[in-house]
């Protein structure tokens, strides 16, 4: 490839919204195999919203809420605008704690309350009713969190978060050229695999904490080329050891670093037009 080449190519996709940091990235996405996205924020919208609570509605919002004033996580977002909504009266919890992939935990009105998932309850038994309201909104593709006080469950919190409207026609473009197609989340597998069944996603990886992102790409290296696709803080080591790392342009600022590739309007089908124009650079030239 001529450096001639590769500024035509990197100055046409930047006008396209694809910004390209240079010539070996845009080659390089040529021999991808596989392209891992991450879930919220990625393929979804990343604006999750409250849809059911389980429980006795204001008390489950009220705690949660106390808890998520002091988080940054987007299912906190969540929690926080459905307690406005609702017009609820909180008081912020005390010693707040994040546990990465997990939930969070802090006190309120002198007792040990926390919001979460499953591997934030070690010790917290899950009443049969709950556990089975749980599976049927997980198949609905709502991500649920625990909310509960001392050794006991309270209620649950169902949060939605849609795919964006382009997605499926992006997976679709991909598994065309006969890419495999994989999303890796820290979300439940019951909701990973409704949101991956709704965009046309043939592999899931759910489950995966922070910083098993990076491992999980390195293991699927070993058939060749990765891309990784993603948009939060947790992401930025999985776009670094990835082949080629696309960030979402409305992504965090470490990710935008981290990626090789930024989109700049957030549309998953630029990956393919990424592909495409890497296609029509390298092949001219050869
Ligand atoms: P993702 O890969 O989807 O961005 P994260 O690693 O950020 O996921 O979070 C994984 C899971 O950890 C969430 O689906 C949720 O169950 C739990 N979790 C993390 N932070 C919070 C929080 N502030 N409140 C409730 N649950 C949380
Ligand atoms: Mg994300």
């Amino acid at each position: 490839a001529t450096p001639t080449a590769l500024m035509v190519g990197t100055g046409r996709s930047a006008r396209m919204g694809i910004l390209i940091k240079n010539g070996e990235v845009l080659e390089a996405v040529n021999d991808v195999k596989t392209v891992i996205f991450d879930k919220t924020g990625t393929i979804t919208v990343g604006k999750p919203q409250v849809t059911d609570v389980i429980g006795d509605t204001s008390t489950v919002l009220k705690i949660a809420a106390s808890l998520e004033a002091s988080s940054e996580h987007p299912l906190a977002a969540a929690i926080m605008k459905k307690a406005k909504d609702d017009d609820l009266k909180f008081t912020k919890a005390t010693n707040f704690k994040a546990i990465q992939g997990k939930g969070v935990e802090a006190t309120v009105a002198g007792k040990h309350a926390f919001v979460g998932n499953e591997k934030l309850l070690a010790d917290v038994a899950i009443q049969a009713e709950i556990r089975s309201k749980m599976t049927t909104l997980q198949k609905e593709a709502k991500t649920v969190v625990f909310v509960g006080q001392e050794n006991q469950v309270i209620g649950l919190i169902a949060i939605q978060d849609a795919p964006k409207k382009t997605s499926k026609a992006a997976i679709h473009a991909l598994k065309s050229r006969g890419l495999k197609t994989v999303m890796l989340t820290g979300d439940n597998e019951a909701v990973a695999r409704a949101v991956a069944d709704q965009v046309g996603i043939d592999q899931v990886v759910a489950d995966v904490l922070p910083s098993d992102k990076a491992d999980q790409v390195r293991s699927f290296q070993t058939t060749g080329r990765v891309a990784f696709v993603g948009d939060g803080i947790n992401d930025a080591p999985a776009l670094s050891t990835a082949d080629v790392g696309i960030a979402m342009g409305s992504g965090t600022d470490i990710a935008i670093e981290s990626g090789g590739i930024v989109l700049v309007k957030n549309d998953l089908r630029d990956v393919d037009r990424a592909l495409e124009l890497s296609r029509k650079t390298f092949n001219r030239i050869k």
